[in-house]
């Protein structure tokens, strides 16, 4: 099928994009393909969500019904000192990225499912349920565009009944918004060199959950934040946020950065203590949990932003790593990264001869937007979180962020990529986390069950290993095999085998795409390709 843009992924950013494109010309094709099995199925956030983009976007977005229905009302930052105490940080002290006047609590979920609607109106083609499996290359290198998973193949590559072929999609510019690790945007970056001579990329994880709590105790447009305990316990570094909703409902996480060195860290136990942290576990205590989930974050600033553009196609929002860490939000710079890809992609397309040829003046194009001046002046923030550790790292930003408006004339970093940091399990300090107390803490497979998490079994596994031998050669011997911890949704194990020996087993039926497995194993051994469409979580408002 022939478009004059396909683009990969309905999330913030692919959807601004697809949007924008009809607005500035209802000539222009337009096809977005997502491989949630519906628009939100696949979106996880927390979210205090900045309204700037979607002002530009949707100027009308009150009147046109978008679901920005709970205005922040409260701030409160936390300092955890241990595993009971904690000091709310005042106000004069907080840096001003994390103060969120005029920002909205939000699921980004429906968020997307509403823009989803705005731009079918437009006249774009949505389809949900179909996975970008693979770039398709003109013979001069162009990407031509991609190809949909092919459906109905059993675990041992044979074609089943149900086989259906994938399609192949042409465009004459492909815009890859898979959000954070894209698998298609990890290999676009490496097929043209987007990121030679840029900073190291970094990640975080965060695990999610929704309540719905005690009304006596709901707070609508309370946001609260934390740092500290117990992520600092453990040599971890990240923060928490527990957001009040609409409907008695309460969106908290933990957002654990992927640097971490001991390998007996686990992100998933550190968030279940986190929630039993009195000015946490307050708010939960007699109210019911709803949804679960986890999804990486794109953390490294405009210092390890590739390049966004390569021939036939631009790289936007969270797949290149459009995020704010200051702020801890990305879905505002995601849409505008997607808005000015649109205008660079109308542009070219209105100039002859210039179809699929590169547009070069994308990044920059995106780097002079506010929300590349955004990135660049809150750049400090995350690398000195790295070096100095959060509360220190904070009181940098203070300085850098409020006293000199992100102008101070050097640009820190960290080089070391996040699975270069890990220590060997010998010289790491064991950690016991505390065991659930099915209240307010759970186990892994009663929370992936809250995913709604769904794979047809008999097919390829979509969680491939380079060499299967260094899951038990190289990593459990040296790490004890940090993947049993750092999946959120316990994908891997280590079992017996047949012989009495080890093995890892992959329950990939288990997995909510959340990618930490590819970014964070200490050999990249690990490579996540996308399973059959439609497979994965299906997030309700998450
Ligand atoms: C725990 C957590 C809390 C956060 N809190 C906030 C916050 O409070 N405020 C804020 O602004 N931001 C927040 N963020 C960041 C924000 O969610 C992201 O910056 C934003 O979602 C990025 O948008 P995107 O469109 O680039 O990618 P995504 O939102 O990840 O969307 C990508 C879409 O592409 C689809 N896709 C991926 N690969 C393929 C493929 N090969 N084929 C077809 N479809 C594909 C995915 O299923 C998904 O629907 C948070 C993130 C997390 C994880
Ligand atoms: S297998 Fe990998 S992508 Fe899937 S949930 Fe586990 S860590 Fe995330």
């Amino acid at each position: 099928m022939e478009y004059d843009v396909v683009i990969v992924g309905a999330g913030p950013a692919g959807l601004a994009a697809a949007c924008r494109l009809r607005q500035l010309s209802s000539d222009i094709s337009v096809c977005v393909v997502e491989k949630g099995s519906e628009v939100g199925a696949h979106i996880l956030s927390g979210a205090v969500f900045e309204p700037t983009a979607l002002n530009e976007l949707f100027p009308d977005w009150k009147a046109l019904g978008a679901p920005l229905d709970t205005p922040v009302t409260e701030d409160e930052i936390y300092v955890l000192r241990n595993a009971s105490a904690g000091i709310k940080v005042p106000g004069m002290l907080v840096p001003k990225t994390m103060h969120n006047e005029g920002n909205y609590i939000i699921s980004l979920g429906n968020l997307c499912r509403w823009l989803a609607g705005q731009a079918e109106n437009l006249g774009v083609e949505i389809y949900p349920g179909f996975a970008a499996a693979e770039i398709l290359f003109h013979e001069d290198g162009r990407v031509k565009g991609i190809a949909t998973g092919d459906a109905g193949i059993s675990a041992s590559g044979e074609h089943k009944d149900s086989y259906t072929p994938g399609m192949e999609l042409h465009a004459k510019y492909t815009l890859f918004a898979e959000g954070c690790r894209g698998h298609l945007g990890k290999q676009v970056i490496k097929r043209f060199g987007l990121d030679t001579g840029r900073g190291t990329q970094h990640y975080g994880i965060g695990i999610k959950e929704l309540w719905e709590i005690d009304p006596g105790k709901h707070r609508q447009g309370l946001v609260v934040h934390s740092a500290g305990w117990p992520l600092q316990e453990s040599g971890a570094l990240g923060g928490g946020f527990l957001y009040h909703l609409e409907n008695n409902q309460v969106a908290l996480g933990l957002i654990t950065d992927l640097c971490y060195a001991n390998p007996f860290v686990s992100p998933f136990e550190e968030f279940q203590r986190y929630k039993q942290h009195p000015v946490i576990r307050q708010f939960l205590e007699g109210g019911k949990r709803l949804s679960y989930g986890a999804r990486a974050i794109t953390k490294g600033g405009p210092q390890a932003l590739p390049k966004m553009s390569f021939p036939g196609g631009l790289l936007i929002g969270c797949d290149a790593g459009t995020l704010n860490f200051a702020k801890i939000k990305g879905s505002h710079t995601a849409m505008k990264s997607g808005m000015v890809a649109a205008e660079a992609v109308h542009a070219a397309l209105a100039t002859r001869g210039q179809e699929g040829e590169e547009i070069t003046g994308f990044t920059d194009a995106f780097m002079d937007s506010w929300a590349g001046r955004e990135l660049q002046l809150q750049r400090n923030f995350g690398p000195a979180q790295h070096k100095f550790g959060n509360v220190l790292g904070s009181a940098y930003a203070f300085v850098d962020i409020n006293l000199f408006n992100g102008k101070l004339p050097w640009t820190l970093s960290d080089d070391l990529a996040d699975h270069e940091q890990l220590k060997p399990a010998a010289q790491s300090r064991r950690i016991d986390y505390p065991k659930p107390d099915g209240v307010i803490s759970f186990d892994r497979l009663s929370s992936v069950f809250l995913s709604n998490t769904n794979h047809e079994e008999d097919q390829p596994c979509h969680l491939t290993l380079r060499d299967p031998d260094v899951p038990i050669r190289h990593n459990l011997a040296l790490y004890d095999e940090p993947a049993q911890r750092y999946c959120p949704a316990g994908v891997y194990e280590i079992v017996e085998n047949s012989e009495g020996g080890k093995r890892l087993q992959i329950n990939a039926q288990n997995c909510v795409h959340c990618k930490t497995c590819d970014i964070k194993d200490p050999t990249q051994n690990i490579v996540w390709v996308t399973p059959e469409g439609a497979g994965g979580p299906n997030y309700p408002n998450m």
